[in-house]
């Protein structure tokens, strides 16, 4: 089977130390995203243009919007509520991570509204990272340990699985998902990455995964059964960290970048390194989903 080669192009220019974990928000038709090292969360309308950003105190690895219009941040070690330009911040009472070891980095929200967001060692090397669940009534469980860097993540659209990266593997494991409690089981890699270190990922609607390759400059298409069918290239945007579909016809994949880690040389070769860039997808993805708690939950 041939695999497809495609392009991206950049749509806003941000320069971002380390952008990640886009989130596309169909209400507002905004995207949101993070740049954990930068410390900054970015909001982009591209009906208009429109960008804006706010920063945050310390590394937020994540970003997921609420039902009620806000923000939750995962915010180096902690939970934060947030207001959609910064304001109103309330932490969760209750839970920290040791954020002298590990901090958040790439995290979704469930399907059944539960935020998932894992932890990595700051050292990159140790397996001190942790796969977290924080739920409406703000009670904290573990559901994967000894997780490196832990990334992206994604459920299938009859929910019945999770598919999650743990980046110095080079796979993506699928688990059975326990849709009541949220308990993870059956662990198993159904795509081996042969050429580079994947990191952040989406699922569109035909259930096949776009997953970022960091030091690939591609985001690759996988079958469920771990076949490539495409290769998305992301020209002179540095490291490739993550990939959401949005747009007025979720048809638009939007794909963070990194400087972070590139040589001088390397950067001047990749003048849209931390960018945000855009592709008109074959395909549609599935809006996401948004957290159920408040401040007062
Ligand atoms: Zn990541």
């Amino acid at each position: 089977m041939t695999v497809v080669e495609s392009q991206a192009t950049p749509v806003l220019t941000v320069g971002a130390t380390l952008g990640e974990g886009p989130v596309w928000d169909e209400r507002e038709q905004e995207l949101l995203f993070v740049d954990i090292v930068g410390e900054r969360v970015h909001r982009f309308r591209p009906a208009t243009g429109e960008h804006s950003w706010f920063g945050t105190d310390g590394p937020t690895g994540a970003v997921v919007l609420t039902e009620n219009g806000g923000l939750l941040l995962a915010l180096h070690d902690r939970f934060v509520y947030s207001g959609r330009s910064g304001e109103n911040q309330v932490v969760v009472e209750g839970f920290q991570a040791d954020g002298a070891v590990v901090r958040f980095n790439d995290g979704k929200v469930d399907p059944w509204g539960r935020f998932l967001v894992g932890t990595m060692d700051r050292e990159k090397a140790r397996p001190n990272g942790t796969l977290y669940m924080l739920s409406a009534d703000h009670s904290v469980v573990s559901l994967v340990e000894k997780v490196s860097i832990s990334n992206g993540l994604a459920w299938t659209a009859d929910r019945t699985t999770l598919y999650y990266i743990d980046t110095p593997t080079r796979r993506v494991d699928a688990f059975d998902v326990d849709p009541d409690i949220g308990t993870l089981s059956a662990r198993r890699p159904v795509v081996e990455i042969r050429d580079g270190s994947p990191d952040g990922m989406t699922i569109d609607d035909e259930g096949c995964l776009w997953v970022a390759i960091w030091d690939g400059g591609r985001v690759d298409r996988y079958a469920p059964s771990g076949q490539i069918l495409e290769v998305l290239r992301v020209p002179e945007g540095g490291h490739v960290s993550s990939a959401t579909f949005g747009g007025p016809g979720m048809s638009t994949l939007f794909v963070t970048t990194a400087r972070a880690g590139l040589s001088e040389d390397e950067l001047a070769h990749a003048p849209h390194a931390g960018d945000l860039f855009a592709y008109e997808a074959p395909v549609t993805g599935p809006t996401g989903n948004r957290f159920p708690g408040s401040p007062t939950s």
